[in-house]
């Protein structure tokens, strides 16, 4: 069976840890595959099922978790579970990919316990808290509400950065953009073979 490794790219909602996916994904000679996690929440506009997210409704994912079919899953905020399905990880693989996910600050360090040899954990930290506010303003994808309710949960994420492999701070886009690369780069350059 073939085993690659995984990148975890954690960080508080609004960070631009999804930028900083997508750029590693374009990035061919890293041959990295996106884990689409399942998400019980409602699609936002353009998200695509199968692409974006697996959407599930709520008890489409409460049956999958009493089924044992997550390899971490995580009620991320209040009935909007969210979660990696074994079979993702096991499907790129399967096609000969490392996988990178873009995941909440607990999954990713799920990921890393389950994993400790194969996986490379980042965090991604957002310059700062009212930073972290403007940029999901700005976004327009949430309510006034669910903003702030993204922002508090994100002062207790920023205590989790030091159990991560390595920070990386995206004050500057280009910048983390080459730091995320030569971390990922190296850490599958050195570690033990993909397959
Ligand atoms: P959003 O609703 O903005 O797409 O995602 C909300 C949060 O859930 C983000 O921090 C995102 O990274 C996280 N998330 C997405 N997929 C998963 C997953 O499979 N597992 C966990 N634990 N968190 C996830």
């Amino acid at each position: 069976m073939h085993q690659g490794k995984l990148i975890v790219l954690s960080a508080p909602s609004g960070s631009g840890k999804t930028t900083l996916v997508r750029y590693l994904l374009n990035c061919e000679e890293l041959n990295l595959g996106f884990s689409i996690s399942a998400a019980s929440r409602e699609p936002r506009a353009g998200e695509i099922h199968g692409t974006d997210y697996y959407f599930l409704s709520l008890r489409e994912f409460k049956d999958k978790i009493k089924a044992d079919e997550f390899l971490e899953w995580e009620e991320v905020y209040r009935d909007n579970f969210y979660g990696t399905l074994k079979t993702e990880v096991q499907r790129l693989w399967d096609n000969g990919k490392h996988v990178i996910f873009d995941i909440d600050v607990v999954g990713g360090l799920d990921i890393k316990r389950i994993y400790p040899e194969r996986t490379l954990a980042i965090f991604v930290k957002p310059p700062s808290i009212d930073e972290l506010k403007i940029r999901l303003k700005k976004r327009k994808t949430e309510s006034e509400d669910k903003i702030n309710m993204r922002v508090a949960k994100a002062s207790t994420e920023l205590a989790t950065a030091p159990q991560f492999d390595a920070i990386v701070t995206n004050d500057d886009l280009e910048k983390a953009k080459q730091e995320v690369y030569q971390l990922v780069k190296k850490f599958l350059d050195t570690s033990s073979s993909a397959t």
